[in-house]
């Protein structure tokens, strides 16, 4: 069975195919079905875009559709960037100019003041663009005084995992983030359901 993913990013597509390999479904991604438009995300929450995406992917494509937005939420921004992260700063930015740029917002706020944390909110939509599951993860941590590591993507360099014996996310090995990551905890939760709701579709 095929199932959609909707993004264009391939990075994206691996990982979760990886975590999901249990499911031996065929993952593809929005190139792989010619899909060239995209979806605005005008949501007020993860949620809402979440589903603002698997909704009109799903009906576009005639798949079943997995669809996630994530995001940093910062407690002592009042939780920005929030659904704003991938935008954060100005156009054009690199991701190191973002953390940076947070890490300037932060600059006066001391060790002890500087929670935070990753949120990621999966929804998958039937070929109809109904939902049929959202699944939801949190990764609790702290925001770094300066950057550190070159594994993972975005904000990993300045984010400190509780647990994690200070290393940032960027120095923890792929399997490790995707154990305690706020997408491998959504999808922890997704894939017996994902699994259910197959059997029945199948059935
Ligand atoms: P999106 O869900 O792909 O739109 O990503 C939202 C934003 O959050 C992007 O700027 C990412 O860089 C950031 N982000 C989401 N997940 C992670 C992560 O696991 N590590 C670092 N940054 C992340």
């Amino acid at each position: 069975m095929k199932l959609l993913i909707a993004t264009r990013n391939q990075g994206k597509v691996k990982e979760l195919a990886e975590m999901m390999a249990n499911l031996g479904v065929e993952w593809l991604s929005l190139s792989d079905v010619n899909i060239d438009f995209d979806v605005d995300e005008t949501g007020s929450t993860f949620v809402e875009n979440a589903t603002l995406k698997a909704e009109a992917y799903a009906r576009a494509s005639g798949m079943i559709t997995l669809a996630d937005d994530s995001g940093l939420e910062v407690a002592a921004l009042g939780g920005a960037p929030g659904i704003y992260t991938a935008r954060y700063g100005s156009a054009g930015m690199s991701h190191e100019e973002r953390f940076q740029f947070l890490l300037q917002n932060l600059v006066d706020v001391p060790p002890e003041k500087r929670r935070a944390q990753f949120r990621a909110v999966i929804v998958v939509a039937d070929p109809e663009g109904q939902v049929l599951t959202t699944s939801e993860g949190i990764c609790p941590g702290a925001i770094a005084l300066a950057p550190r590591g070159t594994n993972g993507f975005g904000y990993d360099p300045i984010f400190l995992p509780d647990g994690q014996n200070g290393r940032t996310m960027a120095e923890l090995q792929p399997e490790e983030k995707h154990l305690i990551s706020h997408r491998g905890r959504a999808i922890a939760k997704l894939a017996p359901r994902l699994a259910e709701l197959l059997s029945l579709t199948q059935s």
